[in-house]
């Protein structure tokens, strides 16, 4: 019998690793451990938001991954995971041995670090909904029940964050709502940075579709968000100078790796996985790697593409040290896409190579769309939106 590879987490860096390692070679065992049945991509939940998409749209399934690529995929969650015997532990209380592991859980939650007055539980009343599932259904229909003349206050998190883009993207298919059913509504941007993703593109793309309805406050103008009173959903910054009322109020708290990453010891201060730039081998236990938004991989953003991307080379570099080859230097890609309206789409696009010391974008690869490109190429890059979203599932889960 081949070697046995687990793999924790069925989103897009796992599930992407499952499938490959058994593309690569199929004497390799390999089994999935993801504790929910549907999966949501985050990506497309912001059309949802919009009113773009429902959110059977975004819900991928495991049948395909088990059936046409011969992974044993286990709904349950992973509790533990011991580096010194190779064993991983599941809630339901199996407990599994493992050659290598791919560890990729995403993200969780800094609440210590968070606004005050915020925690896990004050998630149902001012939603985050970065992860998708109940918590986009939530902020969804908090906006179909606010009044037109409405104040959206989006909190945007410090960096690092998964998909650095995201916020603004949300920010622009509400906005797209609005103007279609509550046209006298206004969305604030509340954020912890100075500049943002694809800025440039985003504001021209908001002041020709939709006028003022949105304001970026940057955090050296209040927008370094302190306390949030839940009960009356005002963000509050500058030591209560500034108070920011909302009807909706999207907290996106600030984030670090998974929670069994931390409980794996797998972490180190900054809060997420330190990981060898070639292999993705963890930096700290040698059997295992680390993939996706919890690892840290030099320049590549926290983002679905990048995961997928990761999740096929950490395949390649397991097949290979079982094999007892070297490891190939790798070219991994990302592009993310983001809708400002149905058809107004723009982007942004790199090659990461391993340079010098860590994976770096390679100079003249990529950049982002042009500046002063007509409506016809905004529309083109949308339908290119909207097929990447078809094509990448379909690499992941299909
Ligand atoms: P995830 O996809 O989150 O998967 C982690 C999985 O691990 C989950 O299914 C979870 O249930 C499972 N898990 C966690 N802990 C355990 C455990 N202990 N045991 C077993 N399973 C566990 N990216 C793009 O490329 N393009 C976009 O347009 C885009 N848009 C986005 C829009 C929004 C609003 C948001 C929030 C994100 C967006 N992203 C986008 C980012 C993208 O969703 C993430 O970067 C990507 O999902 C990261 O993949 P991952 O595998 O690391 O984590």
């Amino acid at each position: 019998r081949g070697a046995h590879v687990v793999v924790v987490g069925g989103g897009s860096g796992g599930a992407t690793a499952a499938k490959y390692l058994r593309h690569f070679d199929s004497d390799i065992r390999v089994t999935l451990v993801e504790p929910n049945a549907t999966y949501h991509t985050c990506y497309g939940s912001n059309w949802v938001l919009g009113g773009l998409r429902q959110m059977n749209d975004i819900a991928q399934t495991y049948g395909n991954l088990r059936d046409r690529h011969g992974v044993n995929v286990i709904q349950d969650t992973v509790t533990a995971i011991d580096p010194e015997t190779n064993r991983v532990t599941l809630a339901g209380g199996q407990v599994l041995n493992y050659d290598k592991l791919v560890v990729a859980p995403g993200i969780s939650f800094n609440w210590a670090t968070a606004a005050e007055g915020t925690s896990e539980a004050t998630a149902n009343e001012i939603p985050h909904a970065w992860k998708a599932g109940p918590q986009t259904e939530i902020l969804r229909r908090q906006l179909e029940a606010m009044p037109d003349g409405g104040v959206f206050v989006m909190v945007a998190p410090g960096n690092p964050f998964r998909c650095p883009p995201g916020p603004y993207e949300r920010a622009s298919m509400v906005a797209h709502y609005f103007k279609t059913h509550k046209p006298r509504s206004k969305i604030l941007i509340l954020d912890n940075k100075e500049n943002f993703s694809k800025q440039g593109l985003f504001v021209a793309g908001w002041e020709a579709n939709y006028g003022n309805m949105i304001e970026w406050v940057p955090s050296s103008r209040g927008g370094q968000v302190e306390r949030i009173d839940v009960a009356s959903k005002t963000a509050i910054s500058d030591g209560g100078l500034n108070r920011f009322k909302a009807d909706v109020l999207n907290y996106i708290p600030p984030q670090r790796a998974g929670e069994i990453a931390h409980s794996a010891s797998l972490v180190n201060d900054t809060g997420w996985c330190p990981v060898n730039q070639v292999t993705f081998q963890s930096s700290i236990h040698t059997d295992i790697h680390v993939i996706g938004d919890s690892s840290i991989a030099g320049a590549m953003p926290k983002s679905g593409h990048s995961a997928n991307s990761q999740g096929k080379l950490v395949a390649a570099a397991i097949v290979n040290a079982l094999r007892g080859r070297d490891p190939i230097a790798p070219s991994m890609v990302n592009t993310c896409y983001s809708l400002v309206t149905p058809d107004w789409g723009i982007s942004v696009a790199a090659v990461y190579q391993f340079l010098d010391d860590s994976i770096k974008g390679v100079p003249g690869s990529g950049g982002v769309s042009p500046a002063d490109a007509d409506r016809n190429f905004r529309r083109m890059e949308a339908n290119y939106t909207r097929g990447w979203y078809d094509s990448i599932t379909t690499d992941i889960w299909g």
